[in-house]
């Protein structure tokens, strides 16, 4: 999608530094964290929020999902919250599926 911003981060066009990358996603700091650690988990393929979820995108946002607990671990998180926000009226703006891991420890 040529017009989304996470597309382009995930292209490069777009300079921000990946915390971890996989073949399936990218995570990122959030660029105005709401908590003391703020990540963004995004897979590569656009799909616009969980609401455009396809049943072949299952395996994906499991992966997201599982990635989150990685990252956590990796960063010491003893506990954190993993949170989508579907739709304008929920606080979404950027309309490229993300999952926001964010945590009071850092
Ligand atoms: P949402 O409200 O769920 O759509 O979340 C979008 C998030 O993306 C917000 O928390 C923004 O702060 C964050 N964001 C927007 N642009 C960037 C960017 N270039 N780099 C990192 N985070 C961003
Ligand atoms: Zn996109």
């Amino acid at each position: 999608m040529s017009d989304c911003i996470f597309c382009k981060i995930i292209a490069k066009q777009i300079p921000s530094e990946f915390i971890y990358e996989d073949d399936k996603c990218v995570a990122f700091k959030d660029i105005n964290p709401k908590a003391k650690t703020h990540l963004l988990l995004v897979p590569r393929k656009h799909i616009a929020s969980v609401a455009h979820m396809d049943n072949e995108d299952l395996a994906l946002m499991g992966h997201l999902i599982y990635t989150a607990k990685l990252l956590g671990e990796k960063n010491n998180l003893p506990h954190y919250n993993l949170q989508f926000n579907v739709g304008k009226g929920a606080g979404q703006e950027v309309f490229h599926v993300h999952m926001h891991l964010m945590s009071s420890a850092s």
